[in-house]
């Protein structure tokens, strides 16, 4: 069997590590385990990288911890507002929603519109009755909002009232998947509730295919979080592609020279997880830390939310 890579990421919305209890940090890492064994089971039985990262980001989305699905980020009205996509390193077919209100799982709603064919962004209601009329799950808004957002929420308005800072965990999150299967094909997907307290209607990076979210065959896939305009304009996934295509870079370089080359200068929170042709994977970040969790071509699991790196049993 040729090789097969995974990585997943829940944000590099990550804070200080005594900003929350030790049982929190230990479930959030079990549930970037769970991710992991989601998707790694796709590729372990000879599946698509497609369906691989698909299932790692429901994963996520399922989980409290993270910033997409349930346990969004509420936007300026207190309203979930949902952006995802998922593209196929092998075909390029790509499908994405934005602003979605009532989805459970937006990465699925993502992967259905890539299937259909006929569109490969559909926004706001138009996404939530596409995925309502493909018989996906939807749900109440009160589904998504945990308790942790509305403090975020509070959080955000006070640090805009006060001209203020807040910290990455209250302003920020994302979840996402890359994998390399054993047909060599590459897929990412990308899902979340975006910042705390954007605009109504304002749509980020996740959707937006070659920014937060980038596949190609022979290449590299990409998922990406942080301050999702910065990625808009830098188009960094498939920046990422082209160093790599273009210039000969590593993955690696090619990651770190984005992140701490053209993001750095601006000072946002950036991170992203990546892997290569060959199955090589990074996760660089610029934040007090980024939820992670990758496996190596030796089948080997690990997990992590700061510098410390955890192995996990597949
Ligand atoms: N990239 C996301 C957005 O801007 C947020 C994040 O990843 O932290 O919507």
């Amino acid at each position: 069997m040729r090789k097969i890579a995974l990585a997943v990421h829940g944000g590099c919305g990550v804070m200080p590590e005594d900003g929350m209890s030790a049982e929190d940090w230990a479930e959030a890492r079990r549930d970037l385990a769970e991710a992991l064994r989601a998707g790694y089971a796709v590729l372990k039985a000879g599946g698509r990288a497609v369906d691989a990262v698909e299932a790692a980001v429901v994963v996520m989305e399922d989980s409290p911890h993270f910033n997409a699905g349930h346990g969004a980020a509420l936007n300026e009205n207190s309203i979930h507002e949902l952006d995802a996509s998922i593209m196929d390193g092998e075909t390029l077919a790509a499908g994405a929603v934005s602003a979605a209100r009532t989805i459970r799982n937006p990465v699925r709603a993502a992967r259905a519109l890539m299937e259909d064919g006929r569109a490969v962004f559909l926004t706001a209601a138009a996404a939530d009755r596409f995925a309502e009329a493909k018989g996906l799950a939807v749900e109440p808004q009160s589904y998504f909002t945990t308790e942790k957002r509305r403090q975020a929420l509070a959080a955000m308005k006070a640090h805009a009232a006060a001209g203020t800072e807040g910290t990455e965990n209250e302003k920020h999150g994302t979840v996402g998947a890359v994998a390399l299967d054993a047909a060599g094909h590459l897929a990412a997907a990308t899902s979340t509730g975006g910042y705390t307290n954007k605009p109504d209607g304002r749509v980020g990076d996740s959707p937006v295919i070659g920014a937060g979210t980038y596949a190609r065959d022979g290449v590299c896939a990409v998922s990406g979080t942080g301050k999702g305009e910065f990625f808009i304009r830098y188009v960094v996934g498939h920046e990422i592609a082209s160093r790599i295509a273009y210039q000969g870079q590593d993955l690696s370089a090619a990651a770190r020279g984005v992140v701490d080359g053209d993001l750095a200068p601006h000072e946002i929170g950036a991170g992203l997880v990546a892997v290569d042709a060959e199955g090589a994977v990074c996760a660089p970040y610029n934040t007090p830390g980024m939820f992670r969790g990758w496996v190596t071509s030796e089948g080997k699991a690990f997990v992590a939310t700061h510098e410390t790196i955890y192995e996990v049993a597949l």
